[in-house]
């Protein structure tokens, strides 16, 4: 039996390379000290995993921005925009132009796209391709990492996406051709690599093909069947590893199972039958191997150590034990780095730190496994297992963890409780009544710029620096002044400017119960962008009003309504650590109510419009089809649980950023809020199509300007966005906004752009 690793965190326990990444990009160390910071980063985590006692190390893992671009540059798929760089700069300098875009010396050439990896918050960059599309080796990054790690007496497992989902990955640019028919061109690189790596002894290689785990077309299924015979035939003596990760084979099983590799990795933590599906199939070849991913890649949690030996334990049972292999479930770049650098023992409390594993104790526990599986330790003398087997114990009943009040109202929820108490034609009335607002309503998305000097009040706050009452004194005045601007600048409905949250989920998330912090928790989000997602731990519940003392005072500084802000239940789930001790939707449910109690409150308080923020909705999905219906049933029902605790005349808003609608349309009219903000600005209005072809019945206010960029639109541009959404969408419907938040913005062209789009909206009114 081995133990296979799939990947380890490149960003360093104390993030070293976002640190030198970012001092290289302006221009304050060479290109050479970044490269040194690479290289330590990579020597520390194989021996890390040596030490530690893994047989299979990665190699290749490792990246300077995103492994998807790494590969990009290995099979020379440089889109035109960026030949002339390639040939006078240094291929660092071009891989980082590709990445970010870059504006220097003469050249301005923008960024590749980038998006989401799979349903994970990691971000990679998306290649282009062209109809006559030519590869060629054109970096050695893959064998030189293989090469280096030999120096140091480490023979690694080289990295790679698979030629498939690499092709998968990327984007037709050009019409006329389908990217997969590119396999032909790409190959050749693939076997030029394998060649290189085969004349340096490599032993084994991981191509990782997750979209095995997609819904597939018969050409691309037919495909991964040529690919793996091809490679097959010309490195008969290489060891293929093939990973999939993230969710089932599917109907892809009996293909994959076909495929001539050494081993298969599978998921065990997302689908745990798979492997009975595998062992009872009998389709598994005499000599080929599993990889079994018993540990979380992409959560926290300690492994249950009697739960994982119980499925190796099925699969040596039918293989025997030379035929296993133990992994985590994906590649350890979605976990935080180290559980030992945790210790603030007042937000993460030794009870709840014993529950938790990151990367590096993740790899001890795949070693520890391993160990116990083949006997070599035997549990009943080990500490080690006694400690795991004590900590899940502890879990099952902990009450940080369990609150049987909490569970009681969860059980307790009935059908009216996710329902409105009238129509939305019904409320419409009622509102119309109560709040009085002129034809294209004006607003915007919640949260005013937060300036270098409002994050150094909190920072200070948290240093203790400044009081409490110092702290509230500045944040009050900077939301009075935000109102005033508000009030002059002519918009309808105010927002209080969200100046003290730091984050849209983390600041509800440190007022609710069943939450805790991470001091160094970092996961990579995309380049040298890392997120801290807080961890739910336990039965969430709201121990006392989170938002209503701002609103309030907002409030009461004028008489315009003030729109209160709120994140909803499944963008505050999809943006955390999650529980897995019970399904999602359970915790969602226990966020709703909660946030449900505050919209309460809120109406209390005399607060009569209140915005639910989703933007998370979508990409919570789940990676099969199949699966969408059920995701969107209790995703849905949990933000209306959320939503419909008020009168008919306090008005319900939500708030999605970009994201296709016209495949859950249905589900977002479902969701019932009087008003939905939607970001539109950069897709010419198209994405209201969505919502015009299915004849949206609630309002909606598609966003009139882009948030991500400083350049001020003028009142036309947006009169004009403004005309197409009207032609589509009855006038009475439509709300005038921006696309989202203001937060990265300066004041000066927040407020220059916000007078223009009053000024669209009066000429609107005009025009009726
Ligand atoms: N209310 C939040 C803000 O304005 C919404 C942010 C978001 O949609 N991501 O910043
Ligand atoms: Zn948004």
């Amino acid at each position: 039996m081995k133990t296979n690793n799939l990947g380890y965190p490149r960003i360093g326990s104390n993030r070293e390379l976002k640190k030198a990444s970012e001092l290289y990009w302006a221009g304050k160390i060479s290109a050479d000290e970044l490269i040194d910071a690479g290289k330590e980063i990579r020597l520390k985590n194989w021996k890390l995993q040596a030490e530690a006692g893994v047989d299979l190390i990665p190699s290749n893992d490792f990246s300077f921005y995103d492994q998807v671009l790494d590969l990009t540059l290995a099979v020379g798929a440089i889109p035109t925009r960026y030949h002339e760089m390639a040939k006078s700069n240094s291929s660092l300098d071009l891989y980082f132009a590709m990445a970010r875009g870059s504006q220097k010396d003469g050249q301005d050439v923008v960024a590749m796209e980038m998006t989401k990896w799979f349903d994970t918050n990691y971000h990679y960059i998306v290649p282009e391709f062209t109809k006559n599309q030519k590869f060629e080796l054109f970096s050695e990054k893959i064998i030189n990492e293989f090469k280096e790690a030999n120096a140091i007496g480490i023979k690694t497992k080289p990295v790679l996406i698979g030629p498939v989902s690499y092709l998968l990955l990327g984007k037709e640019k050009e019409e006329g051709f389908e990217r997969i028919d590119l396999i032909d061109a790409l190959l050749p690189v693939y076997f030029e690599i394998l060649e290189k790596l085969q004349a340096e002894n490599t032993e084994y290689i991981q191509l990782d093909e997750p979209f095995l785990a997609l819904n597939l077309s018969d050409k691309e299924r037919n495909t991964f069947t040529k690919v793996y015979n091809e490679i097959n035939k010309r490195f008969p003596k290489l060891k293929v590893v093939l990973a999939n990760y993230f969710d089932c084979f599917g109907e892809n099983l009996e293909t994959a199972l076909a495929l001539p590799v050494d081993t298969f990795h599978l998921d065990l933590v997302r689908c745990p039958s798979q492997l009975d599906d595998i062992l009872e199939s009998g389709k598994l070849a005499a000599n080929v191997n599993l990889s079994l991913g018993v540990v979380d890649g992409r959560n926290i949690w300690k492994n249950d150590f009697q739960k994982s030996l119980k499925l190796i334990q099925k699969a040596t049972a039918v293989l025997g034990e030379n035929r296993i292999l133990v992994a985590p479930s994906c590649s350890l770049i979605h976990s935080p780095c180290d559980l030992d650098l945790e210790t603030n023992d007042q937000t993460l409390t030794p009870e709840i730190k014993q529950w938790l594993a990151f990367a590096k104790q993740k790899i001890n526990e795949i070693v520890l496994l391993k160990k116990f599986a083949s006997k070599e330790v035997d549990v009943k003398f080990s500490a080690d297992y006694e400690r795991n087997v004590v900590a899940n114990d502890n879990r099952k009943t902990s009450k940080l963890i369990h609150n049987n009040e909490v569970k009681a109202r969860v059980a307790g929820i009935t059908a009216s409780d996710d329902k409105r108490k009238s129509t939305f034609a019904t409320r419409r009335k009622s509102q119309i009544e109560a709040l009085n607002l002129p034809l294209f309503p004006t607003t915007t998305i919640g949260s005013f710029p937060q300036t270098a000097e409002v994050r150094s009040w909190r920072a200070k706050f948290k240093k203790g620096e400044l009081t409490t009452e110092q702290y509230n004194d500045l944040i009050e005045k900077e939301t009075e002044a935000t109102i005033r601007f508000q009030e002059e600048t002519g918009i309808d409905v105010l927002v209080h400017g969200e100046f003290e949250r730091n984050d849209m989920v983390e600041y509800f998330g440190e007022q609710l119960s069943g939450f805790t912090f991470t001091k160094n928790g970092w996961v990579q989000s995309y380049g040298s962008r890392c997120v801290k997602p807080p961890v739910i731990y336990g039965d969430v519940s709201r121990p006392n009003p989170m938002t209503v003392k701002w609103s309030k005072y907002a409030q009461s500084l004028t008489p315009k309504w003030i729109k209160g802000m709120l994140t909803g239940p499944v963008t505050i789930l999809q943006w955390s650590f999650v529980r897995n001790d019970q399904p999602r939707s359970e915790t969602c449910t226990q966020i709703a109510l909660a946030i449900r109690d505050e919209v309460v409150d809120l109406e209390k308080a005399g607060i009569k419009i209140i915005q639910i923020d989703e933007p998370a909705i979508r990409e919570g999905l789940p990676l099969r089809k199949e699966e969408w219906a059920a995701y969107l049933d209790w995703a849905v029902k949990a933000f209306r649980i959320s939503a419909s605790g008020v009168e008919d005349d306090t008005q319900i808003h939500t708030h999605m950023c970009y994201s296709e609608f016209n495949d859950i349309i249905q589900n977002i009219a479902d969701m019932d809020a009087d008003v939905i903000t939607i970001e539109c600005s950069r897709s010419q209005m198209e994405l209201l199509d969505a919502f015009a072809d299915f004849k949206y019945p609630n309002e909606i206010g598609p966003g009139v300007y882009d948030i991500h960029s400083p350049r001020v639109p003028s009142s036309e541009e947006m009169v004009k966005l403004l005309e197409k959404a009207s032609a589509v969408i009855p006038v009475d419907q439509l709300w005038v906004n921006p696309d989202c938040g203001l937060k990265t913005r300066h004041w000066d062209e927040t407020k220059k752009a916000l007078i223009e789009m009053v000024a669209a909206a009066q000429e609107m009114r005009a025009a009726v």
